[in-house]
């Protein structure tokens, strides 16, 4: 989608500090951490927010967990632990309508979140 900052970014129109990419993932780390460790892993297909998830993008979905999975392990945080976020619509702070896992740790993560 041509007016989508991450769409810009996974086709490198936009600059980021892309960590990860296969033919359908891409991951790069967040402009503004909050955390230590704070990697967003997209998907390539432009699907607005987790509302527009469809049966068909189910092993796409999966395959977004395995690489935040793989990143968390790379950047040694596995084990200590860290959160997967994904913010749907105004009232859960989504900024960009491109769904967006939020790889967060390398601190301790507090619950309720604010
Ligand atoms: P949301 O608020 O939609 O859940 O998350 C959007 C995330 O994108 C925020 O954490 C924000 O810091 C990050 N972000 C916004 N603009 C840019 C950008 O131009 N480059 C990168 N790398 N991250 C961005
Ligand atoms: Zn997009």
């Amino acid at each position: 989608m041509s007016d989508c900052l991450f769409c810009g970014i996974i086709s490198k129109k936009i600059p980021a500090r892309i960590v990860y990419e296969d033919e359908a993932v891409a991951a790069f780390e967040d402009a503004n951490p909050q955390a230590p460790v704070h990697t967003l892993v997209v998907p390539k297909k432009h699907i607005p927010t987790t509302l527009d998830i469809t049966e068909e993008d189910q092993k796409l979905i999966g395959k977004m967990f395995r690489v935040a999975n793989r990143i968390a392990k790379e950047k040694g945080i596995a084990e200590r632990g860290f959160r997967l976020v994904m913010n749907t619509n105004p009232e859960a702070g989504q900024s960009v309508y491109h769904i967006h896992l939020h790889l967060l740790g390398g601190r301790p993560m507090h619950w309720p979140p604010g």
